[in-house]
Parts: structure tokens; sequence; C-alpha cells
């Protein structure tokens, strides 16, 4: 499978790059994780308006869930006649939200999407094998483990350190996981990570490589969050980008 960074800024959209949402393809179908804030411009750049089977949301934050109101318009009014009914994973609430956000007068959006609510376990999306569960965060937060050909992606959508975050990630080839915050600093409890806590993930979880997103620019530093993650996890870390593309 291949995994395509479109955002990745944390929290809110940073200099470089809009919020999160990660293209998962392979055998031709396309699953859009998360579709936060601007990362409808860079589904154009780097894939294709057009370029979704199925989206899931991890969590209902603005920063992972708005371009899908934004994205409304693309499938409803496009020229030639609406585009078919997406599939969209997410947790209970998304169509209200959803709407409210596209609308003021909470216009249903059940033409453009068919929603499956997530709830913590495991099950087919196209030809992946995606499981599910609840991480750390103040609201209803799934972190993903996506599954094809033996091959792992795990994302730890937003979280502050969790088990099910460990169980996730076991073993995955690649673990793209969110490091918000500085280490040595008093953060927020059950919100985030830090470039530590991911790498501590990771060692535990004995990924093969670790991906770190979600770093939020304007109140952080990269350097210090690799060195951080580096720290606590030997194997090889790197920071997403916008536009970069893993295959595993
Ligand atoms: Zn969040």
């Amino acid at each position: 499978m291949r995994l395509t960074v479109l955002g990745c800024a944390g929290s809110f959209p940073g200099p470089e790059s809009a919020c999160s949402a990660y293209l998962v393809e392979a055998e031709g179908f396309r699953l859009l994780i998360d579709f936060g804030s601007g990362s409808l411009s860079a589904l154009q750049r780097y894939a294709g308006i057009g370029a979704v089977d199925a989206i899931m949301l991890t969590h209902l934050h603005c920063d992972h869930m708005l371009d899908a109101c934004t994205y409304v318009v693309v499938r409803r009014y496009a020229p030639g006649g609406p585009l078919p009914p997406l599939p969209v994973y997410a947790p209970p609430g998304a169509a209200e939200r959803i709407s409210a956000a596209y609308s003021a007068d909470n216009e249903p959006v059940d033409d453009v999407y068919t929603f499956y609510g997530l709830q913590p376990g495991t099950f087919p999306i196209g030809p992946f094998t995606v499981t599910a569960d609840r991480v750390n965060h103040p609201i209803e937060t799934y972190g993903v483990r996506v599954e094809h050909n033996g091959r792992v992606l795990a994302y730890s959508s937003d979280t502050a350190p969790c088990e099910a975050l460990l169980r996730l990630a076991q073993g995955a080839d690649l673990f793209l996981c969110e490091a918000s915050y500085l280490d040595g600093v008093a953060n927020p409890p059950d919100l985030h990570l830090t470039g530590g806590e991911a790498g501590a993930a990771a060692t535990k979880a004995d990924v093969g490589k670790l991906l770190l997103t979600h770093l939020v620019t304007a109140w952080g530093s990269e350097a210090s969050t690799v060195e951080a993650a580096c720290a606590a996890f030997t194997g090889p870390v790197e920071v997403v980008r916008p536009g970069a593309r893993y295959d595993l």
C-alpha cells in the first residue's frame, strides 16, 4: 500500500501545511484518513479532486474533519451531475456535525456521504483490513491500524499515551504518530503526545519506522521533537511533509 501525506499540521493549519489528511491506496482503492482544514487543496495538488473512494474521520475536531464540509460542494454540484455517495467511517454524530458546519440551516449531506459509525473493532474497507480503537483524547477519537498484504500502517490520530495506541501500533511497518507538544513542558493532560512519548510508544510497540506528524509549528520546535523521539526510539524517525509518499 502507499501512504501520501496531504496535510500534517497539528491543531490548526501551519505555514507550510494543511491540517491532518492522509491518503492510503492499494489495488486502486483510495482511503482518505482525516480531512482537516485546508487539506482539500492538498488533495487536488497531490492526488486529484475526485481521488477518494472512502473517508475515515478519526474524530470530529475541526483540524481532522472540516474539509469534509467543503467537499460536499465538490461531490454534489459537479458539472455533469452529482458524484456517487462516498462511504464515511466516523464517530457517531458526524452527519450532524458536517451538515451544521456546511450550512446554517443544517442541510442534510446524506446525498453526498453514506455514514458508518465507528466503534472499536476490525472491519474491511475496500482491500484494507482496518482496526480502530478508542485512544486518549477529550472527544471520541479512534487510532487506526491499516493492514494490506501483510504490511501494516498504524496511525495514532490525536492521543495522549494509552494502551490502545500500543496495541494498534504493535509491530507496524510504519507508525504515523502525532507529536504535538514539546517534552519537559507542563502540557495539558490526556490530550496529545510529545516527541519523547511518540518515541516511547514506537519502542514499546516495536515498530519498523516512526513517522512524526501533527507537530504544531507555532508552539514547538521540530528539532527538539525529533531529538526527544530519537532518544526514546532507536529505529528510523522522520517528520512527514505535505506530498511525502511512503510505499509499504
Ligand atoms: Zn483532536
